[in-house]
């Protein structure tokens, strides 16, 4: 982590009263684990921070201390405001609809998406941290802020939910450092585990069901990918946010190099999510076609055509599988 931008970025925490929080829609572990790890913090040396995410919370991370705090996206910047704060998004459109519109520039991004452009002011963008809220603890540690219990507990989901339970290839020691750190103060790892992941409602269950027997594999059995229809909600009561997870069952094949997961929506659009187990990059596939993330874990929206669009990501997957040697 760069010494000299970081310092920039704790002044600009310190000098605001009342920032304005914000992360990215369809909000993930990391994404609520950060804001709300962020906000701790902040409260704690006697700021107010105001917490906004599209939909506002979601009941799966309900248990996360101070989830309380969280609000849907207002009409306009809170006008008390002083900073516009952006976490674990890597484009500005992925904050939302609603501020697409809004005039302020945003005051400081922090992330670890490589593929972010750094669309605020001040951007500190952290890839070799393997998610937004272990470079909120590096950043809490260098600034000599104290990380309370409640924080310890939301950086620790963040940063558990986006390495796959310290899973994907972005673990390595510094993570597991990070992680052993946020348990001293007061993070507990079953305690997470057991409302991340061993708390699927049946609605959830029906969804992945559902999805899961769409399973086509392709590519000499090298990409796999699942198809979600507008349908599979009202058959199984699932929310869109259920989808969370389901992808993982097609990384976990042997011998798969890409997984693949298309989501028609209603309205004609398409959601795309993509993993690789490490040798596609499936960032640069997504970039192609407008979207983004990680190299092991990426994702893309098409408002329009989602047939046509499905079978162009498939056909750079398949042009991409070609090209490994083996
Ligand atoms: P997921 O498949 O879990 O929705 O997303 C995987 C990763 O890709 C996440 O890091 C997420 O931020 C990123 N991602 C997902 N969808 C999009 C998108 O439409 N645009 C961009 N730039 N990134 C995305
Ligand atoms: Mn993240």
């Amino acid at each position: 982590m760069d010494k000299a931008l970081a310092q920039k970025v704790i002044d600009r925490l310190s000098s605001a009263k009342s920032p304005a929080l914000f992360t990215h829609l369809r909000p993930d572990g990391d994404a609520f684990g950060s804001l709300m790890g962020l906000a701790h913090t902040l409260k704690d040396r006697g700021q107010n921070p105001t917490l906004h995410v599209e939909g506002g919370m979601i009941p799966m991370y309900r248990f996360l201390p101070g989830s309380d705090l969280i609000q849907d996206i207002p009409d306009q910047l809170p006008p008390r405001s002083d900073a516009f704060v952006v976490l674990d998004t890597s484009t500005r459109e992925r904050v939302g609809k609603k501020t697409a519109d809004w005039k302020q520039p945003v005051d400081l991004v922090i992330d670890h998406h490589i593929s972010n452009p750094g669309f605020g002011i001040l951007n500190l963008i952290v890839p070799e941290i393997p998610a937004t809220a272990g470079v909120l603890f590096r950043l809490f540690e260098m600034a000599g802020w104290k990380i309370s219990p409640a924080t310890a507990t939301c950086l620790y989901a963040g940063l558990s939910t986006d390495t796959g339970s310290f899973r994907y290839r972005g673990t390595d020691a510094q993570t597991l450092r990070i992680a052993a750190s946020l348990v001293e103060l007061g993070a507990n790892p079953s305690e997470v585990a057991k409302h991340c992941y061993l708390s699927i409602t049946p609605e959830r269950y029906q969804l992945k069901k559902l999805t899961v027997e769409t399973l086509s594999l392709k590519d000499n059995k090298k990409s796999g990918f699942l198809t979600i229809l507008p349908e599979f909600y009202s058959k199984s009561g699932a929310k869109s946010e259920d989808t969370e997870g389901i992808i993982e069952e097609v990384t976990s094949i042997q011998g798969l190099e890409v997984a693949s997961l298309f989501e028609f929506i209603q309205d004609g659009g398409l959601r795309v999510s993509l993993r690789s187990k490490g040798r596609v990059d499936v960032n640069a596939i997504a970039s192609s076609f407008g979207g983004g993330g990680h190299r092991a874990a990426a994702g893309i929206r098409f408002p329009q055509d989602g047939e046509k669009n499905r079978d162009l990501v498939l056909a750079a997957i398949s042009q991409a599988i070609a090209k490994l040697k083996d």
